[in-house]
């Protein structure tokens, strides 16, 4: 035994992993009791019935036992104290590794200023996970791959573009371009008109615009048809952006934090501002829905020969925010751009007051034949008496193309590398498998991990042999913000797991875990894990800026990032990977009888532009 450690209430000596087990092993070798025979073992000596033995013998045998005994109290005694010590050193060993030979920064910097950004099907994407995989190894995991999965749409690419207004005063525009849309046939400069589709005010508090029916959608759209050939087109209202509004909180206060996270779900709150109390709309009868009205307007701007349209980002100070045309057919639509609020209220203010607008747009992008595959990043750590259950972490590569993807999600997949690799780096052996997974298809609607998920564990209703090992899959999609909390899809002794794991880290703001049982798809991928009945383990952070400025924006680069969040994130993520890879028992997953039913498929189905995710 290499040193001392003394208890009393906190431990002053961290002996090394090493130092401990040789010690318990010490103990365990020389000491056992036969229950069969009720005599006690020590070292290759055994004492059995004293009757049988002469009376020095006796003497000796009963002192011998008596040490025997001592010792043996002594081991029973030290038991949880040694595992205390032995969890504690661990946890101090993370948190050095994670704190001061950090590895995550140099990662983000690679994933975004290298490769950023990252739209699926684009050779950038590839790049990406390629060189993640290559990292991977450099760190010494065992296995890394990139498997391989169907997009079914080539990859998109844009090139570069200019906008400017030529008149009534010169001045270049910032925009972005809509993923999936077409180039402009060299540079076409045109006269600027605005088009507003008709819509309903509800009589709701606050009211919601509603959509029109066919006739009165048709009645416009031939009212305006003749404006729109040959012009540049800028559709929809501009946004008008309340500047007295306060900003948002950048972080969750520490009490409301462990509310959330209080482990008596009768004393705990939901998070996040909520929504206020609103009954939705009635339906107008006979109204389109905003996919049908969309489409229609798109058939009508390449039909009637418009050259390019113009969408508002409704963001303001700039920042804009550009999804995809939703067929990913670039001949069903015209070049498309997404204009920031400034620039589009102000040609729209111009043409309101009867000044004619020229402008000028040189658009251009290419499709990616080879995009129609798109893949996972994988990395693997190898267990070792449990290597056929896995414990997974991750969060998609994949980016929108408006920047480099720093807080979504760079930051999920470098965060979790960053986990695993701490493990590797201060030498834990794992017990079970540890796999990295860095999902693409994400923004294009969770598609990369549901097929990861079908493909390799199947559903509770339909399960691969893969599926019964699972020991859980913890996800980050959520910005730059440090880790508060976690929600894992699975019984209350689930939660009680990752909230022992945790709480050694609370003074870096994490609070705890809480359970879950709904297995609806929903904003990230660890949803993809509960929607088979696999216990998916989402990871809230603080907001910083992440919904209000830097998601899917073209302001979501390198410079967004909190380097002390993300590696507190990350030590907070080994500590409970360690756990979970290193306990006797499983993850607790539910029982048969108490698997929660799957939700109905959702009608009609929510395209990506419809229904905004992390
Ligand atoms: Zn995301």
């Amino acid at each position: 035994m290499a040193g001392l450690f003394y208890w009393n209430g906190e431990i002053v000596f961290h002996p090394s992993p090493s130092t401990v087990r040789h010690f318990f092993d010490l103990v365990f070798v020389g000491v056992g009791y036969n229950g069969r025979d009720q005599s006690f073992t020590y070292s290759k000596l055994k004492y059995r019935n004293h009757a049988s033995l002469p009376p020095k013998r006796v003497i000796r045998s009963m002192k011998l036992s008596r040490t025997v005994v001592a010792l043996f109290l002594l081991q029973v005694l030290l038991l949880p104290m040694v595992a205390v010590a032995q969890t504690a050193d661990i946890n101090a060993q993370i948190r050095k590794e994670g704190m001061e030979n950090s590895k995550i920064m140099h990662t983000l910097h690679v994933f975004t200023d290298l490769y950023g950004p990252r739209l699926t099907g684009s050779p950038n994407h590839v790049n990406a996970a390629k060189w993640g995989t290559e990292e991977m190894k450099r760190w010494g995991f065992d296995h890394v791959a990139l498997e391989p999965w169907e997009f079914n749409h080539p990859g998109w690419v844009n090139d570069r573009n200019t906008g400017l207004m030529i008149s009534p005063v010169a001045d270049t525009l910032t925009f972005e371009v809509l993923a999936w849309t077409p180039s402009t046939k060299g540079v076409v400069t045109a006269d600027a008109v605005h088009i507003v589709i008709p819509t309903t005010l509800s009589s709701t508090t606050p009211p919601v615009q509603q959509q029109p029916t066919q006739e009165e959608l048709t009645a416009y759209l031939n009212s305006v048809k003749s404006q729109v050939q040959g012009k540049i087109v800028l559709v929809g209202k501009p946004s008008s952006i309340d500047q007295s509004r306060e900003p948002s909180p950048k972080r969750i206060p520490d009490e409301d934090n462990a509310k959330r996270y209080d482990p008596d779900p009768a004393k705990r709150t939901a998070g996040g501002p909520g929504r206020p109390n609103q009954t939705p709309p009635t339906p107008r009868p006979n109204a389109l829905t905003g996919a049908q009205v969309g489409e229609q307007v798109d058939k009508f701007l390449l039909d009637s020969g418009a050259l390019v349209r113009i969408n508002e980002s409704q963001l303001d100070r700039g920042a804009v925010r550009a999804f995809n045309n939703r067929t990913f057919d670039i001949t069903k639509v015209i070049p498309t751009v997404v204009m920031r609020n400034e620039d589009f209220g102000r040609i729209s203010r111009l043409l309101a007051d009867g000044t004619p607008v020229r402008l000028e747009f040189d658009l251009r992008s290419h499709l990616v034949p080879e995009g129609t595959t798109s893949y996972n990043m994988i990395g693997e750590i190898w267990g070792s008496d449990k290597k056929d259950e896995v414990v997974m972490l991750g969060g998609h590569l994949d980016s929108w193309h408006s920047a480099t993807g720093a807080t979504d999600n760079a930051i999920g997949c470098a965060t979790m590398m960053e986990a695993a690799r701490i493990l590797k780096a201060i030498g834990v052996k794992p017990r079970r498998t540890i796999r990295v997974a860095c999902w693409s298809g994400e923004e294009q609607g969770l598609l990369g991990s549901q097929a990861y998920v079908a493909q390799h564990f199947g559903t509770f209703e339909s399960p691969k042999p893969e599926w019964a090992k699972f020991n859980g899959y913890f996800n980050i999609d959520s910005g730059t913000g440090r880790a508060r909390g976690m929600n894992v899809f699975g019984p209350p002794e689930a939660a009680t797991v990752l909230r022992d794991a945790v709480q050694p880290f609370a003074d870096l703001g994490i609070a705890g875990a809480i359970n879950s049982s709904g297995r609806g798809l929903g904003g990230t991928d660890s949803t993809s894990f509960n929607a088979a009945g696999l216990p998916g383990i989402g990871v809230s952070q603080d907001p910083i800026e992440y919904f209000n400025v830097t998601w899917h924006t073209n302001l979501d680069t390198y410079e967004r990032i909190i380097e002390g969040d993300v590696k507190a994130s990350a030590v907070s993520i080994a500590a409970a990977l360690y756990q979970l890879v290193m306990r006797d028992e499983m993850l607790p997953r539910f029982k048969t009888e108490d698997m929660p039913k799957p939700p109905p498929p959702p009608t009609p189905t929510p395209t990506p532009a419809a229904s905004p995710r992390p």
